[in-house]
């Protein structure tokens, strides 16, 4: 197996998704948008130019994105392949992609607009551990997150008006991947609008 590509609109469980999978594959989860907040958090130059776009919820520029994902991709731990989760979403970087690894499948979290609001912004992560959570869908357990150390932590960009420009980047640059890779044979779609358990199961049928 090479690597794998997780696709969807934000919020669609990518990350959710990335965390289980993970126990199975053993491949690492590279996050462009973690690593850029992690950019961002150190006060670096990437942090500084991409903080504005993130803020605005519009892509960051591909040259930046593909600078990281360039050095990412050399770390001993990406030799057997990585998961990407919110990367590509651009043709531009998925043809520069298909130049740095060798992508096994992609697979695309299906879930309707309707859907995504009520998802981000419900969305609390765990500081120390990453682990992601949801006010209502998938609440932190009430003795704390299993890392023992439970940080609650909010994206600043997880509001209703940002969800809504992210959503229209989607749509505008990102969605036309899917015909992208599926022309290439490697795009399967499931159901995101699920369980996060029975979605794991096909996904993990379809790494099979
Ligand atoms: P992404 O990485 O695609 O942006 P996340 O994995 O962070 O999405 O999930 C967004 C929010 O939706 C989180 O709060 C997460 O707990 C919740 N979530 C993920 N999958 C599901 C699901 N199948 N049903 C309901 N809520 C979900
Ligand atoms: P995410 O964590 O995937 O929701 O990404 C958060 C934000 O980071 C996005 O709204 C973009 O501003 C930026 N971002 C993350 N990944 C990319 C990417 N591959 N290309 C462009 N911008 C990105």
């Amino acid at each position: 197996m090479g690597s794998i590509v997780l696709f969807g609109p934000p919020g669609a469980g990518k990350g959710t998704q990335a965390q289980r999978i993970m126990e199975h594959t053993g491949l690492p989860q590279v996050s462009t948008g973690d690593m850029l907040r992690a950019a961002v958090k150190a006060g670096t130059q990437v942090g500084l130019e991409a903080k504005r776009y993130m803020d605005e919820g519009a892509l960051v520029p591909d040259e930046v994105i593909l600078a990281l994902i360039k050095q990412r991709i050399q770390e001993p731990d990406a030799v057997d392949g990585v998961m990407f989760d919110g990367f590509p979403r651009t043709v531009p970087q998925a043809e520069a992609l298909s130049e740095l690894a060798d992508i096994s499948h992609v697979l695309a979290i299906e879930v309707p607009d309707e859907r995504i609001v009520e998802r981000i912004c419900g969305r609390v992560t765990c500081g120390s551990c990453g682990s992601v959570f949801h006010d209502t869908f998938n609440p932190v357990p009430a003795n704390g997150c299993s890392c023992g150390n439970f940080e609650e932590k909010r994206r600043v960009d997880d509001n209703e008006d940002t969800v809504l420009n992210r959503l229209d980047a989607y749509h505008r640059q990102t969605s036309p991947l899917a015909a992208w890779y599926l022309e290439r044979g490697l795009f399967h779609r499931v159901d995101g609008d699920r369980d996060i358990a029975a979605i794991t199961a096909d996904l993990l049928t379809l790494l099979e």
